[in-house]
């Protein structure tokens, strides 16, 4: 039993748990998993579907879900009927005609199995229209109705939701864990580790706690550019707290892209990178955020005055700001060097 759902890695506790819920068939009919993005929110999710739906869940020498009956591969293969997942596409929040869907389509039986599951993505971001509507939904249930809601924050949630559903907090993986993961999933991963091993400590630092995103950097064509990216945006912060002159300031900044969505990704992370430094000023054990090589940071850190990369700071925060209000690129970032006193 301790094996269930071992397809999910990290948040032991609360795979044993489901698994073993889901077996005892005792699996609530809807649960909160809350948790920051990358934590496995999807994955325990889709595993203890699979669990809920497996063709062995009664043989109680086998893990579940066993992953190799009929509905474990389909649910794998994103082709279980009754898996729903439920998103807000491209839209900023999920809306009313989402849950109208999920109203009526409750009310159908499962194909498949005895089990009908749908996973609401981002579930802290329905309108408040759609919550209320949902709501209706949750309180009678049929039977073999169970809800995944997944949401950074609950507590965006109706009072009245979070009353009817258990919430399960995932927790990000340490860089040890995605580290060995990453390595024994994708021999790409092993083979960066041992032929450039800063580039590799860089990745792990660029995915955050995701292991999701990790295993998408290992594609040549998805890391590139954001190595592109770490690299000019440590050069640029070098070059700042260096004061390294205008001619070279003005550079560097006239590197970054002239479009506006990329733009903002480098602000952001030159904002990440400055509030590492002013972090490492109160202690050389901080978490960073940007840095991979804290050697190398706590060395830049010392270099500049927790003054100046305030200063600093806010003139980017403001340049993000000043990009999102449209205003005219070239401006914006020779704005940021003059607030900043680099030029
Ligand atoms: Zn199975």
């Amino acid at each position: 039993m301790k094996q269930a759902l071992t397809a999910i890695i990290g948040n032991e506790a609360l795979r044993t748990r489901f698994g073993e819920d889901a077996r005892l068939g005792r699996f609530p009919h809807a649960c909160i998993l809350e948790g920051a993005k990358g934590t496995g929110k999807q994955t325990i999710a889709k595993m203890t579907a699979a669990a809920l739906v497996c063709e062995r869940k009664n043989d109680a020498d086998t893990p579940i879900p066993c992953l190799t009956c009929r509905n474990c591969r389909k649910i794998l293969e994103g082709k279980f009927p009754d898996l729903i997942v439920i998103n807000r596409e491209d839209k900023a929040t999920l809306g009313i005609d989402a849950i109208r869907f999920l109203k009526e389509d409750v009310h159908i039986v499962p194909n498949d199995s005895d089990a009908k599951i749908y996973v609401i993505e981002d579930a802290d971001l329905m309108t408040p229209q759609a919550q209320n509507a949902f709501l209706l939904t949750l309180e009678e249930p049929p039977s073999y109705v169970h809800f995944f809601l997944l949401c950074e924050h609950a507590e965006l949630l109706l009072e009245t939701i979070r009353s009817r559903a258990p919430i399960f907090r995932t927790e990000p993986l340490s860089s040890e864990q995605i580290d060995n993961y990453l390595c024994e999933k994708d021999s790409r991963a092993a083979e960066m580790k041992r032929l450039s091993p800063s580039e590799y400590a860089d990745l792990l630092s660029a995915s955050g706690a995701g292991i999701g995103q990790a295993l998408s950097y290992l594609e040549p064509k998805v890391w590139a550019p954001i190595r592109a990216r770490r690299a000019l945006v440590r050069e640029l912060i070098t070059a700042a707290i260096d004061r390294e002159g205008a001619k070279n300031i003005l550079t560097l900044l006239f590197k970054l892209p002239q479009k506006r969505d990329p733009l903002e990704d480098y602000l952001l992370s030159a904002a990440d990178a400055v509030r590492d430094l002013m972090l490492l000023k109160k202690s050389d054990l901080s978490p960073l955020s940007f840095y991979s090589n804290r050697a190398e940071a706590s060395e830049l850190s010392d270099r500049a005055s927790l003054l100046f990369l305030d200063q600093l700071l806010r003139a980017i925060l403001q340049a993000i700001e000043d990009n999102h209000k449209n205003a005219n690129i070239r401006l914006c970032l020779l704005h940021l060097a003059t607030s900043a006193e680099l030029i």
